[in-house]
């Protein structure tokens, strides 16, 4: 026997049993981004490594440790001296296909939202994939001061969890101002840890220089425990963006958003300028975040669009979603399509013509809007009445000898458990009356 080959480490088959759970998560996601006025945006899942590294910071540890790189046998394909990555996040992309296509010009300000897989190189645990995947939204435009768009963009993302019915998160907010700021913010760090940097994972001793702000997520214990000593606050912030802070929280007031603030929270993407923001889940275990984001005022002009453009995003996880929701529905209360008919064929042995009657009918009852389908193995009645059963639907349509003679079906109303005869020529029409799938 052929040895098997096996799906890739941290990437998961989501089959039919399951898919239900994400399809309905998709279409709360999209009635609620309809509410908000947010249209949907489709972009490559791998782009040139480049935008990565421009926009997520060359430093990040997406950067550096986790983008998974296209190689391809034609030059062709990744011409020489280019490189391809599959996307880590969805902000880069979206952002790139707005310079792109000018929507700028289009309209004042771009809502959009997108689904879609995420590709990173992160050692696989619970919560924690290399291909998973992302509900997300990105508000785009004149970024000179929109305190509230960043509130909306947080009380969405609320929102769309308490839709999903997922149940004690928190959300979590800070502030990291403008360029400058970051930069105070990063030598206050530097000079609060100094002392410190000792007692730090080798990681966070290279990451002092490099990326100071990913050492307050870091998740080893000693790193941790210096953390928890730093007494950070708002002194990085300048006037004016201590001003736009206050009124973001206020809006959040305004709309009746919980939150905390909390100066830890840096985010480790160099995109970020001003608000950012977590949400996360105590039942999840280390990897709690539920999702992230926050506003990228500079991210627009430094990958060569307009200077004026800013931009406040987020994603949610849906892995870590449905993880936090638990099992709920069952297969077959949240399955998505029901069946209106089944057909069950009986003919005599070696005979035919009633398999090839229903094989007809199932055309006919499909081209008019009716879900159907029919049993193949031409089993037992017992056999063939348990695959109809087990399908879901709600009429079984039988078809024996007598039927065939008669030019009539059964009808069985699977809930009720009765039986009638109607004519071939009625049935549509029969299904038109009790159907729920239009209904
Ligand atoms: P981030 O861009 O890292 O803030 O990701 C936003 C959200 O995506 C996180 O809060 C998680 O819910 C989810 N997420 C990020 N990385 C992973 C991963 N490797 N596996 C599963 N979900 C992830």
């Amino acid at each position: 026997m052929s040895q098997k080959i096996s799906i890739p480490r941290g990437t998961n088959d989501i089959l039919p049993d399951e898919i239900f759970r994400w399809q309905n998560l998709e279409d709360k996601a999209r009635t609620l981004m309809r509410l908000y006025g947010y249209e949907e945006i489709r972009t490559p899942i791998f782009e040139d490594t480049g935008l990565f590294k421009r926009s997520l910071g060359p430093a990040s540890d997406v950067v550096t440790k986790q983008l998974l790189e296209l190689k391809s046998r034609t030059e062709d394909t990744v011409p020489d001296g280019e490189s391809y990555s599959l996307r880590p996040e969805g902000t880069a992309p979206i952002v790139r296909a707005y310079i792109e296509h000018h929507l700028d010009k289009k309209e004042g300000l771009s809502k959009l939202y997108y689904f879609g897989p995420m590709f990173r190189g992160e050692r696989p645990q619970r919560g924690r994939l290399r291909q998973f995947h992302q509900v997300g939204v990105e508000l785009i435009g004149l970024h000179s001061f929109q305190p509230f768009l960043d509130a909306e963009a947080m009380a969405l993302s609320i929102r769309l969890l308490e839709g999903f019915g997922v149940e004690g998160f928190r959300l979590k907010i800070n502030s990291l101002g403008s360029h400058e700021d970051k930069k105070n913010l990063s030598s206050i760090l530097r000079e609060r840890l100094k002392k410190d940097v000792r007692n730090l994972c080798p990681e966070c001793q290279a990451r002092f220089e490099r990326n100071v702000f990913r050492i307050l997520d870091c998740k080893n214990k000693e790193c941790r425990a210096v953390v928890a000593r730093l007494e950070l606050g708002d002194a990085h912030l300048s006037p004016p963006s201590k001003e736009y802070f206050q009124k973001v929280r206020a809006a959040l007031d305004l709309w009746g958003v919980a939150h905390t603030v909390s100066p830890h929270l840096v985010r480790g993407l160099d995109y970020y300028t001003h608000t950012v923001f977590e949400i996360s889940h105590a039942g999840l275990g280390s990897q709690d975040a539920l999702g992230a984001g926050g506003r990228y005022n500079d991210l627009v002009a430094q990958l060569g669009g307009p200077k004026d453009i800013g931009g406040m995003g987020f994603a949610l996880g849906i892995e870590r979603i449905l993880l936090a929701v638990g099992g709920g529905e069952t297969r077959d209360e949240g399955r998505v399509t029901k069946l209106d008919a089944f057909i069950v064929s009986l003919d005599k042995e070696e005979e035919t013509k009633a398999y090839t009657a229903a094989f007809e009918l199932l055309n006919e009852l499909r081209r008019k809007e009716i879900a159907a389908d029919m049993n193949h193995t031409r089993g037992s009645m017992k056999s063939q009445m348990r695959a109809a059963d087990k399908s879901g639907a709600r009429y079984v349509i039988i078809i024996g000898e007598d039927e065939l003679k008669e030019d009539i079906v059964t009808l069985k109303n699977m809930a009720s458990g009765e039986q009638r005869k109607v004519p071939q020529s009625k049935l549509a029409a029969e299904f038109n009356k009790v159907s729920s799938v239009k209904s």
